[in-house]
């Protein structure tokens, strides 16, 4: 593949994603919530970081990207609308903007509702989405700072990307996303399917992630809500599930 993508494990269940375009060895790091896992990933890919891309403005995403900006002199990257919230910005970007990695490119889509200023990045050839807190596997980011249709309206774009596009979040949230799934779609093949592999990773250690967006379509009620009421009733229910 042109572009690599690798989940790196950091604080307590975050996924740090180190990038490498395959034909000029340009490296991006994207939600560095600690520097240490970070550098370790960079410094095994042979210690070259030309960004870093941030997804939003809180702190399990960012904390660590003034240090790999001194260390490596890597450019960070976020929305021009949360420049405020997030670390002073080398290139700020805003909805259908473009950033190069090498010779791959990303698209910027702004998918408000788990932050107001939250963009995810896709890279349309490598098919490759780093989605941040808006969508996980089998789940969806909480409204923080959003609401319901704006959540909506955001996985709805999500939703529309190539099936075969490789999603990239932010955390490893899944064996707790089946469990609220299968309540919610109990008999969902798929969804049954799915929550079986995923203990299975679990167990041996494996993340979950990345997962593609067909089989995110065929299993995840939050993103197979028809509207806006049913997808904030399931987010509340969530919310409220232990
Ligand atoms: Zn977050
Ligand atoms: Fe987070």
């Amino acid at each position: 593949m042109a572009l690599s993508v690798e989940p790196v494990a950091a604080l307590s269940d975050n996924y740090i994603w180190l990038l490498k375009d395959a034909a000029t060895g340009a490296v991006a790091i994207c939600d560095p919530g600690e520097a240490g896992p970070a550098i370790a990933a960079v410094e095994a890919n042979g210690g070259r970081l030309d960004l870093v891309l941030l997804t939003h403005h809180h702190g399990d995403h960012i904390a660590g990207a003034e240090e790999l900006r001194a260390k490596y002199g890597a450019k960070l990257v976020g929305a021009t609308a949360d420049a405020r919230r997030l670390p002073k910005l080398d290139i700020s970007l805003a909805e259908g903007d473009k950033v190069a990695l090498g010779g791959s490119e990303a698209v910027v889509i702004d998918t408000p509702g788990h932050t107001r200023g939250h963009i995810a990045f896709h890279f349309p050839t490598a098919r490759v989405l780093l989605c941040g807190d808006t969508l996980f596997s089998l789940g969806c980011g909480r409204l923080l700072e959003g609401t319901a249709a704006e959540m909506f309206d955001s996985l709805r774009k999500l939703a529309a990307l190539p099936g075969e596009t490789l999603v990239c979040c932010g955390h490893e949230y899944t064996e707790s996303n089946a469990r609220f799934a299968l309540t919610v779609e109990q008999n969902n093949t798929c969804l049954v399917a799915r929550s079986a592999e995923v203990r299975v990773q679990r167990g041996a250690g494996r993340p979950t992630v990345p997962t593609t967006m067909a089989d995110e379509l065929a299993a995840n009620p939050f993103l197979r809500a028809g509207s806006v009421a049913r997808l904030a009733e399931i987010r509340t229910a969530k919310d409220n599930f232990r």
